[in-house]
């Protein structure tokens, strides 16, 4: 019988999931349907029936979008420790009766950045902007790949501050806030994780953290150069991105944590690039 899965969000028209998922059941020949459900936003209990009847008539996974991510984590019986500290997740499990829950934002990002860009961030400097739900995904996958410093930076410098203190056992993050970027030197690696960028806007980062082989990652895609990225392109950084690597390196986690075989990404990659000029 076909397994059946779904992502599930609101608005979810501009989702790119099942074409992802279609594509990696095609190449590694897996039996699955994966489609889009349009979560309801009211009443308050409403997403979590819908995940309910979805798991109760036979499906098997599903994958969370916004705004349902700390819902679904709310709801759910078994969490990873990554989901823990985000949380929030992207991915579920529906099994012998459970609902168990990951987050894989972050390990998609740590992946698209040491394997397909090739930029190991072991011994490196690196600057994180925000500290919503992308970021606190990240702390803990970027902390594992042991960057000599991870600085965490936010416009309400507490909750980036509130996350430091709660890693500090776990690796060298600090916190602070933007106003003390200048005096912080040069970074290798420059990642955008706020939602500036979805509105047009830029971070108040000074050029000064850029540096001139180092590389500049933002997690929105799809939206060509970002004032981020033109900001670090203009400082003189050498390797640019945006999120879609992330977007398709998070899809494999969990087609590799549903299926049990973890599907290639780089043509579906390539599938989904919109070129950043
Ligand atoms: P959240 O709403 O959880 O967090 C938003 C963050 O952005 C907060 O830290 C907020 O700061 C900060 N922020 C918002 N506007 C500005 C601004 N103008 N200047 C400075 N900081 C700002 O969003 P998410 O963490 O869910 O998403 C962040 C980004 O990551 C989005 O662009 C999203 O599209 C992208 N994303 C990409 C994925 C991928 O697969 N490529 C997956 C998930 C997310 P404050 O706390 O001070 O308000």
């Amino acid at each position: 019988m076909t397994d059946r899965y779904a992502v599930i969000g609101n608005p979810i028209g501009h989702t790119k999931s099942p074409l992802i998922h279609g594509l990696f059941a095609e190449e590694t020949g897996q039996d699955m349907a994966y489609t889009a459900i349009e979560g309801p936003l009211e009443p308050h209990e409403a997403f979590a029936e819908t995940v309910r009847a979805f798991a109760a008539t036979g499906g098997r996974g599903m994958n969370v979008t916004a705004p349902f991510k700390l819902k679904a984590f709310a709801m759910a019986d078994q969490s990873s420790e990554r989901a823990e500290l985000a949380g929030a997740v992207n991915a579920l499990k529906f099994e012998d009766g459970s609902i168990i829950a990951e987050n894989f934002d972050g390990i998609g990002l740590v992946r698209d950045i040491e394997v397909n860009l090739g930029l190991p961030m072991a011994g490196k400097r690196v600057l994180m902007l925000g500290a919503g739900g992308a970021a606190r995904g990240a702390l803990l996958p970027f902390l594992s790949a042991r960057p000599i410093e991870l600085v965490l930076v936010n416009r309400h410098v507490d909750k980036a501050q509130a996350l430091a203190a709660q890693l500090s056992a776990r690796g060298p993050i600090l916190a602070c806030g933007y106003g003390d970027l200048e005096a912080m030197g040069r970074f290798d690696l420059a990642v955008n994780a706020t939602s500036a960028s979805l509105t047009g806007d830029l971070p108040p980062v000074p050029p000064s953290v850029f540096s001139h082989q180092g590389a500049a990652y933002e997690l929105a895609y799809g939206k060509r150069l970002t004032p981020f990225l033109r900001l670090a392109r203009n400082a003189g950084v050498c390797t640019f991105a945006d999120g879609v690597g992330m977007l398709v390196e998070q899809a494999a986690e969990a087609f590799d944590w549903w299926r049990g075989v973890r599907p290639e990404t780089r043509a579906v990659i390539d599938r989904l690039t919109v070129p950043l000029d």
